[in-house]
């Protein structure tokens, strides 16, 4: 990570999400308008959220509700082996969503947190 002057480095700013003060210590902190737990919550750019509504590890598929109401089709081949062994019900997901021919698609799909059970 490079890093910046020190007149940058203990430079306060406030979180556009939660309001939390956080210091740029990081180029990536002095581009972003959010603190870095927010940051990793977001999804990145060109992806959605979503959360999942219920997936089948035996079986590998399931499907997952994104924030604006769309149902998307997600298949564990587009998720990290890691992260198919852990995915499970309400757990909150960032995708790409794609129109196949049997509706929407998450593609690249990145786990950013598991809930606790219900
Ligand atoms: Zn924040």
């Amino acid at each position: 990570m490079k890093r910046l002057p020190m007149s940058t480095t203990h430079r306060e700013r406030t979180c556009r999400r939660c309001g939390v003060i956080f210091l740029v210590l990081t180029e990536e902190d002095a581009q972003s308008d959010y603190c870095p737990a927010c940051r990793h919550l977001l999804p990145p750019p060109g992806n959605i959220r979503g959360q999942v509504r219920w997936f089948d590890r035996r079986k590998g598929f399931g499907f997952a509700m994104t924030t604006d109401g769309r149902d998307v089709y997600l298949s564990r081949h587009q998720l990290t082996p890691a992260d198919a062994r852990q995915v499970h019900r309400r757990a909150l997901l960032s995708f790409r969503a794609e129109k196949g021919r049997h509706g929407w698609q998450a593609r690249d799909v990145h786990l950013l947190q598991l809930i606790p059970p219900e």
